[in-house]
């Protein structure tokens, strides 16, 4: 029998495949719809149950995971992308990780309307840091033309593609981020 892991990233673990079975095994998982080779890049993302299940909610986590997996699924673009981990809550008590993703998505509630608040900047790896909040909240519609806004600055500042997503935001701090998110604020400055 086939044993599997769940990793706290949310993926499946396959340990211990001996090489000459790795070929059926892979034809395996693509017939079961499960091959997806995003490990990493930014629709490999940590999601919490959010509003649909967790009773502590402020906000879906679910749903806007699968937005931005559409919006983002184009595997080359992806790959243009590179290491970017997206993180969702849909609450302050974090069981999306949210503060140490390179984006964090939070659900927050304003007078009983579902909002995303966005960090930048957090990481989970041997240089932790915590992400720090951009500006005010984005409407459920607005979040994932949000995250869009941040990868393009991204990809129009960094300084080539070998430079990850975490390493530019730490050369280039929250400003340039901050101005494309919020352009209003940007011009009256
Ligand atoms: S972060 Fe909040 S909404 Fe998400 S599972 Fe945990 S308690 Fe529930």
């Amino acid at each position: 029998m086939t044993r599997f892991c769940v990793s706290h990233e949310q993926n499946l673990v396959l340990p211990h495949v001996a090489r000459a079975d790795l070929q059926a095994v892979y034809a395996a998982l693509q017939a079961a719809g499960l091959e997806t080779g995003n490990a990493g890049l930014i629709t490999d993302i940590i999601a919490c149950p959010g509003l649909d299940y967790c009773a502590l909610a402020n906000a879906r986590s679910i749903p806007l995971a699968q937005q931005l997996s559409e919006r983002f699924g184009d595997p080359l673009r992806q790959a243009e992308i590179g290491d970017l981990k997206i993180k969702i809550s849909g609450c302050i008590n974090a069981c999306g990780h949210h503060h140490v993703g390179h984006i964090g998505l939070l659900g927050v509630e304003k007078k009983g309307a579902e909002l995303y608040q966005i960090t930048l900047g957090g990481s989970a790896d041997e240089n932790t840091s915590i992400g720090e909040i951009v500006g005010r909240g984005f409407e459920p519609e607005k979040v994932t033309d949000a995250v869009e806004t941040i990868v393009e600055t991204y990809l129009r500042l960094r300084n080539d593609p070998s430079e990850p997503f975490i390493d530019a935001y730490r050369r280039l701090g929250a400003q340039p981020f901050k101005d494309a998110l919020y352009p209003e604020k940007a011009r009256a400055a």
